[in-house]
């Protein structure tokens, strides 16, 4: 995303928005995708939040999308047909929830499928269908009767006389668009783009015969004056509407509070692609009517639904540049470089091209559109180029020859695709006694993974041990990194922090003396108490040490006996790294290890400082928020809002007293 509020780049958003409402709702011809769209809304919005004095009465955030064409007649909607706010994860249906919560409305919700079609209005007179309507800007639609009476679920007649207005999405099926499009593409036509578009565009037609080909379907959903048939909920309108004659969708669903609305999220994201029509989200909206009035709307959208948006599984972004790592052992990876994008809940810029053949079987070019996804759900992975959309500035790749981080000339073995630097020198080697510092055993510095620590090699952020504790200086550059938010460093640097108060044995362990293992430098470690008095021992004091042998002991001297070795251990002191041995370090329990605790409300018996030490203690960590993972939450008198969110994702809560209880057991 653009981090550019400025008046100019709001300019650009709504010019760039507006074009593409024009192509998406008048022509029925999106030039760019859905998920382009909301982001460039999405930091629309953002930029009119800051800034509320720029926004324009005009904006695309103020308005339904949809423009009516001139050569259909008007028809006025007495009641506003709107859009729907749209959340994409988790939190933001939470937020939305306490929302509701908040103004005193304590409803149930109706959960339902987002289908990927237009929205109609129809009015029946005596029960008699007299006009159909396109939402069009939301008070203006296209009288669209004509096309609408070939379809052949919306019935011409109704069950019951009545004079009533029904409200629903007019889609077409997954097969008919893709026979749809067979038939084009061997007559030479372009297909339709997606089941939206393709059935917006067969019912703006003036032919009504050609929309009758086309097959459409519709779900009716909404009731705009329930009052005039005495229903109070919004389920019971869509009992109703079904005994009319109207076809409702089977997955409509009463949902109670936030997990059910999360079970059925889950549950549809599953049966997705098994439906015979596309969905794009989930609808959520208060089931009592009375509080729907209450809610009410803004000029857009009504504030007592909303509209979770599935995550795209593809995206688009822009392929700015390929770069070359070294991996441990020598390995070159070409890695692209992109604009960063949003991709199933997490930000991307970056992804792995392998190798060089890899790279050319894609024709991969700089500055090229490429479509990106995320391979098993968690690696990014560059699908393709979109090759139409070239503009002649793109740049060949082509394979680096000599070795990025040491120049030397680069090695194939025959039959291989990888590209291997062969100096054994070469510095991205140090990268391994890197990983081995941070690792698990030794200095225990979570958050430092293989890949993230190659990165910070590659990119210079570390050369040497004590760079790794000098890298809280660099912090603003360091959540520039792909996949590293301001949390995700703070807790990364709070880590490195953490593990300078570690006790003598893991940093010996973590040195890397040739043959010290764990336990080894734990025997040196409870002997010697501290660093100076080892780096002066001598090779008949430590050969006499039960366990430590002739080769460990002058393995030992050696060590201190290099100058850089010394130096490097004289820099990690200074840096504040503890260099004594502080006796057995943990008391791991199993209700702990490795488990996060939320810590809310006022403790009686501890202060915060000292619960936090207890749990880290037993093995585990606190952490500030309350999400899925929290294994825990720990609640004292007066607790806040992470209590309230303990209970709506059902984490287990425990009492000052429970906590004492198992810590001591
Ligand atoms: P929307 O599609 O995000 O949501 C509102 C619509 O959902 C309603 O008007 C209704 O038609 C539909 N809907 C489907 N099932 C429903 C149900 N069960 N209950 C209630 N409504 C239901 O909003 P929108 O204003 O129609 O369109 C905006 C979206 O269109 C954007 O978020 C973007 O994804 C897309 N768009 C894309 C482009 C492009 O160039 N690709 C341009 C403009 C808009």
């Amino acid at each position: 995303m653009e981090n550019n509020i400025t008046i100019e780049r709001m300019n650009y958003l709504i010019k760039v928005l507006d074009e593409a409402s024009y192509n998406y709702y008048v022509l029925d011809d999106p030039k760019i995708t859905d998920q382009e769209y909301d982001a460039y809304y999405r930091e629309l919005e953002t930029i009119e939040k800051l800034h509320p004095e720029w926004a324009l009465d005009t904006s695309p955030t103020k308005k339904v999308g949809g423009e009516v064409i001139d050569e259909f007649k008007k028809v006025e909607h007495t009641i506003p047909m709107l859009s729907l706010g749209d959340v994409f994860n988790e939190d933001e249906i939470i937020e939305f929830l306490q929302r509701i919560e908040n103004s005193g409305v304590h409803s149930n919700y109706v959960c339902e499928l987002k289908i990927d079609g237009l929205s109609v209005s129809l009015h029946y007179e005596k029960g008699i269908l007299v006009r159909a309507a396109t939402r069009g800007n939301g008070v203006i639609g296209e009288d669209i009767t004509h096309n609408v009476k070939t379809i052949k679920s919306i019935p011409l007649k109704l069950k019951q006389p009545l004079d009533i207005e029904v409200r629903g999405e007019i889609y077409m099926s997954k097969e008919t668009l893709e026979n749809i499009n067979k038939e084009r593409i061997s007559k030479g036509e372009k297909p339709l783009q997606n089941p939206r578009n393709a059935a917006a565009g067969s019912i703006r037609q003036l032919d009504s015969k050609i929309a009758a080909k086309r097959n459409l379907d519709a779900f009716l959903y909404h009731l705009p004056n329930p009052e005039d048939f005495g229903i109070k909920t919004h389920h019971e309108a869509l009992e109703f509407m079904k005994s009319l004659g109207f076809k409702t969708n089977p997955n409509n669903r009463i949902v109670k509070n936030i997990n059910e609305v999360m079970a059925y999220i889950h549950e549809k994201g599953e049966i997705r692609k098994d439906l015979p029509y596309d969905i794009d989200g989930v609808v959520i909206k208060v089931d009592n009517l009375k509080d729907q009035q209450t809610l009410g709307f803004t000029a857009r959208t009504p504030r007592w639904a909303i509209a979770y948006k599935f995550p795209a599984e593809e995206v688009l972004t822009k392929l700015n540049d390929i770069i070359f790592t070294v991996g441990r052992t020598g390995k070159i990876t070409p890695n692209a470089i992109l604009d960063p994008v949003q991709l199933m809940g997490s930000t991307i810029s970056r992804a792995t091209l392998h190798n060089e053949d890899y790279v050319i079987s894609k024709g991969l070019m700089i500055h090229d559109t490429v479509s990106i996804r995320k391979a098993g759900d968690v690696i990014p992975e560059v699908v393709e180029a979109k090759t139409e959309r070239r503009t002649g500035e793109e740049i060949p790749f082509k394979m680096i020859t000599n070795c990025p981080i040491c120049n030397t000339k680069l090695i194939k073995i025959e039959d291989q695709v990888d590209y291997f630097c062969p100096n054994p020198n070469c510095p991205a080697r140090h990268i391994e006694s890197f990983i081995h510092f941070v690792s698990r055993p030794a200095m225990n510095i979570d958050g430092l993974g293989d890949r993230l620590m190659e990165d910070l090699y590659n990119f210079k952020f570390i050369s040497t041990i004590p760079d790794i504790y000098k890298l809280k200086d660099k912090k603003d550059a360091l959540t520039k990194l792909e996949g590293y938010g301001e949390k995700s460093v703070t807790n990364l640097l709070n880590a490195i922090e953490i593990s300078k108060s570690n006790s003598l044995e893991r940093l010996l362990f973590a040195l890397g003396i040739k043959n010290v293992g764990k336990e080894k430098a734990k025997i040196l470690a409870k002997t010697y108490k501290n660093m100076d008095n080892l780096s002066k021992a001598t090779y008949d004091e430590l050969v006499e040490i039960p366990d430590i042998g002739p080769i460990i002991s002058k393995n030992i001297v050696d060590y201190f006996n290099n100058i850089d070795n010394l130096k490097m251990i004289e820099e990690l002191k200074e840096l504040g790294l503890n260099m004594n041995y502080i006796g057995e370090e943990l008391n791991v329990k199993e209700d702990f290890q490795d488990k996060s605790f939320v810590l809310t409300g006022t403790l009686t018996k501890l202060t915060r400082d000292e619960a936090k030490a207890l749990i880290e203690n037993a093995g585990g960590k606190t952490v500030g928020s309350v999400s899925k993972k929290t294994y825990a939450v720990i609640v004292g008198a007066s607790p806040g809002s992470k209590y309230e969110k303990a209970k709506e994702l059902n984490i287990p809560i425990w009492t000052e007293e429970e906590f004492l209880e198992k810590i001591n057991s």
